[in-house]
């Protein structure tokens, strides 16, 4: 612990644009471009990918191509496991099935993820992937080692958000659309192929936990979550189990006990604030739903219990939510709630309203909470040098490539 704040004290509270000035990230070179599937693609717009298909969508590309119907299932079946569990890229490497039908798919598909624009590698081992979707569509996923078993990747569910938290740097960029489950499943399979995590083993997993904590609001766009969810857990493929991934929502009461349901994946709520004045002001979904109603859907979440916890974020905000009372009321709201605190210090963006609370607050705040029997709460801030905070890589890149533009 005492080793994880050190860390937090030395990073903390500088600009991240003050890190860029040091030079102290790698920008790897960019990908050749690549295509991926999209429904809506003009007939001309190049093969689709089969990289990220659900199991029924894949089955449907299979009669496509001319397999019939009663040996479809088989054939993806067989594709699934090529491209889930040994990451293929290419169509020879499907050995059991026939030549002739291998070349059929490949006339009408690829196996392409979408494009890196950009890849940042923190000197702390955090990788930021910046991923082009198309034509102007473009989302951020992180790699954060050393969390759960192993690491975590946090990827998102849209691109840009339509609700707009003040101390968010995505609340500021409009929602240019949601994502589909191919583009959520490509972030892992894109993460997948970095760190040479193909074949799927049980053992030295560098991605053992997913986390939907990147740009956008996952219940918002919760029939494409939950299919990337069917995706990246099944068991003969990407195999990350479902209570090893967290969806975090800024509150969207309705769909709290259908994301239960229909994913069996672990909760997390972005609370950051005790009363309903203040979330209003910092979530202003609150508004619509208020912490009372919140707190009902929470505790009625499938599946909650001592094992499978609740998280409940928190940032730190300078003089604004970070006092020993607020500390105070949160163990108090939690009260019987099996939950877990994250708190997370303020990540600062150009022109951002808030400034990070300081070092002494923040222990002071987790003391309190720690006291009251949560262990470990603050979560270190990683990849400051590469603006880990979400939305930042976007528009940080977009800021570049105007500034390209204009000179
Ligand atoms: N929309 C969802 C998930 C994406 S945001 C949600 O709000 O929960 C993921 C987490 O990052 C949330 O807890 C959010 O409050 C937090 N966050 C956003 N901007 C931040 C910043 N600048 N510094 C620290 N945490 C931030
Ligand atoms: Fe959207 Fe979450 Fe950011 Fe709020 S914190 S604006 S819900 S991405």
């Amino acid at each position: 612990m005492q080793e994880g704040l050190a860390a937090l004290n030395a990073g903390f509270n500088s600009p991240p644009l003050a890190f860029a000035a040091k030079m102290r990230y790698v920008r790897a070179p960019m990908t050749s471009a690549l295509n991926i599937y999209d429904p809506s693609a003009k007939p001309d717009a190049g093969p689709p990918s089969l990289a990220g298909l659900t199991r029924p969508q894949l089955r449907d590309a299979m009669m496509a191509a001319g397999v019939e119907e009663r040996k479809a299932k088989m054939r993806a079946d067989q594709a699934w496991r090529w491209i889930y569990h040994h990451g293929a890229r290419d169509f020879d490497m499907m050995t059991n099935i026939a030549k002739d039908q291998r070349a059929e798919l490949e006339k009408h598909y690829t196996l392409d993820r979408p494009e890196i624009v950009e890849r940042l590698i923190s000197v702390d081992g955090t990788r930021k992937y910046l991923i082009r979707l198309a034509p102007g569509v473009e989302c951020e996923t992180v790699f954060i080692p050393d969390v759960g078993r192993a690491g975590a990747l946090c990827v998102s569910s849209q691109v840009g958000c339509t609700l707009n938290c003040t101390f968010c740097h995505t609340g500021t960029q409009k929602l240019v659309r949601n994502l589909t489950a191919q583009e959520i499943a490509a972030q892992v399979m894109i993460a997948r192929d970095d760190l040479e995590e193909w074949p799927t083993s049980n053992e030295n997993r560098q991605i053992t936990n997913i986390v939907f904590m990147g740009m956008g609001e996952p219940l918002y766009n919760l029939d494409a979550v939950s299919d990337a969810i069917d995706i990246i857990s099944d068991g003969d493929g990407i195999g990350i189990g479902r209570r090893r991934m967290t969806v975090s929502t800024s509150g969207v009461v309705p769909k709290i006990p259908e994301l239960g349901e229909r994913t069996k994946a672990m909760l997390a709520i972005s609370l950051h604030a005790t009363n309903d004045d203040l979330r209003n002001e910092l979530v202003p979904l609150n508004r619509k739903y208020p912490i009372a109603e919140l707190m009902e859907a929470i505790k009625a979440y499938p599946g909650l219990g001592n094992s499978n916890r609740v998280t409940f974020e928190y940032v730190m905000l300078k003089g604004v939510n970070d006092s020993p009372a607020e500390a105070r009321a949160l163990v108090q709201l939690l009260k019987g709630v099996p939950s877990k605190i994250n708190l997370i210090p303020f990540n600062p963006w150009p022109n951002s309203p808030y400034e990070c609370s300081d070092w002494e607050t923040i222990e002071t705040f987790a003391e309190i909470v720690n006291r009251a029997g949560y262990a470990s709460p603050i979560r270190t801030p990683r990849g400051r040098d590469i603006f880990a905070a979400c939305g930042q890589l976007r528009s940080e890149s977009e800021r570049l490539r105007a500034s390209q533009r204009k000179s």
